[in-house]
């Protein structure tokens, strides 16, 4: 069993020295985490923090059922899904059950960049075409095809330039800041989205791809009609639309278990990943079977540890815990009064411009002007270090990096999320107040 180096410094320096670089880490001087325990972590200087971060670790962190599960899962065989055994075909079940009618055909992968490559190439197979409608400030992951229709500026800020030429950009329909603002901000990105497809061939459009709540910008809520609009658009062309579901369903919203349901749109493929292992290397794509099947064109699909045994036992623990512990219950409970609290304070403070988000993903935007929603970028940085102190561990995220990111596990007890509210509240204070 490896020992952990005791010393965050000296860990830091050999990270430096052996961890390639471009793999950042938070915080200026972080603690060293070695241990997790449900909503909490705990560093090696034994300070305990909630962790307000870690929408993977969506059934808290160590949790015994889920030990368990892989545990026995490896004590008895791990191998491939071309070998016939229960767990992969039960996982299968159960999502597909849990997909809207007639997409009932899962790829078990290991992870969400995967997954968005695998609905990628579902959606140019099935429709023989190659180009792929994407809005701006997303991501989607980083192989080939998944950074190819990522387009966040704050994760590579040359990424409208760089972006292949089967991509097509269309604008982010952020109603807060964005081109179109306010109630009839859906008109109005349709409207600029049907002159934008006037002007191209669409008859080489395979699709569009979108997460249903902006998770980049800080889980922003697309205007109320947007999702159906653009889908009843790209299937009016003949392409295919596809839900990146990998950091807003699987339960995290609360009042809804996917992402598109708060839209009232049915996408014809879904890709997820992150909470649906849990940490374990575990994503799907669910599409119809129609869509499925043309994949014949590409050969067979086949993924290596993709729905292995273990990865499979855990995901079964994850769905097992998430009922029996409620957990999506107690995403939309606890979320709704983390919401109200962060809001009251929007009412204190002229810096958060925005409170974003639905059940345990949410955002808190902070701006310098409220009119202008001039971005706080180096507040928000000033913030995430200061809540670090307090015990919280937040970070920015957003393409100007002024929004804080509120995706904590889905067990946060509502104690714990009143201690989050209460400690910004405290670092607003001393920052914007003093
Ligand atoms: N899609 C979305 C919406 C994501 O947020 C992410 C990861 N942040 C991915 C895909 C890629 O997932 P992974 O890191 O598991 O490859």
């Amino acid at each position: 069993v490896a020992v952990p180096e005791p010393d965050p410094e000296r860990l830091l320096a050999r990270r430096d020295a052996y961890f390639a670089t471009v793999q950042e880490h938070y915080f200026d001087a972080p603690p060293q985490i070695e241990r997790g325990w449900r909503e909490h972590l705990v560093d090696t200087r034994a300070q305990v923090y909630v962790d307000v971060l870690n929408n993977v670790a969506t059934t808290g962190h160590a949790h015994p059922a889920l030990t368990a599960a892989a545990a026995r899962q490896w004590s008895l065989l791990n191998t491939n899904s071309r070998f016939h055994y229960g767990a992969a075909v039960e996982l299968s079940e159960r999502l597909a059950n849990l997909a809207p009618d007639g997409l009932d055909q899962v790829f078990l992968v290991n992870s969400g960049s995967e997954a968005v490559d695998l609905a990628l190439r579902l959606a140019t197979t099935a429709t023989g075409r190659p180009r792929i409608l994407a809005a701006r400030e997303a991501y989607h992951g980083w192989t080939i095809g998944s950074d190819a229709v990522t387009t966040s500026l704050g994760d590579n800020p040359r990424a409208l330039s760089t972006r292949p030429d089967w991509v097509e950009l269309m604008d982010a329909p952020n109603a807060i800041r964005g081109t179109h603002r306010g109630p009839r901000a859906a008109a109005g990105y349709l409207a600029d989205l049907d002159v934008q497809l006037a002007g191209l061939d669409t008859s080489h459009l395979a699709g569009v791809i979108l997460e249903p709540i902006f998770g980049n910008g800080g889980g922003v809520l697309l205007p109320d009609g947007y999702l159906v609009g653009v889908y009843d658009r790209v299937r009016a062309l003949g392409g295919v639309c596809i839900s990146d579901e990998v950091q807003m369903g699987y339960g995290r919203l609360g009042h809804h278990f996917w992402g598109f349901e708060q839209q009232g749109a049915v996408p014809d493929i879904i890709t997820v990943a992150k909470a649906m292992g849990n940490g374990q290397p575990l994503g799907a794509v669910i599409t119809t079977r129609a869509i499925a099947e043309a994949f014949a064109a590409e050969g067979s699909f086949f993924s290596s540890a993709g729905g292995s045994p273990v990865s499979s036992a855990v995901g079964l623990a994850v769905l097992d815990v998430m009922a029996s512990e409620h957990l999506q219950e107690n995403a939309k409970t606890v979320g709704d009064a983390l919401r109200s609290g962060l809001e009251s304070l929007a009412s204190t403070y002229d810096v958060i411009g925005a409170v974003h988000g639905l059940g345990l993903y949410l955002g808190v935007e902070l701006v310098s002007d409220r009119e202008t929603f001039a971005p706080a970028t180096e507040l928000t940085r000033l913030v995430c270090e200061a809540m670090l102190d307090e015990g919280c561990i937040v970070q920015p995220t957003g393409d100007y990096k002024n929004v804080l990111k509120i995706k904590p596990p889905l067990v946060l007890s509502a104690e714990a999320a009143q201690y989050v509210v209460n400690a910004l509240d405290r670092v607003l204070r001393r920052l914007v107040l003093s």
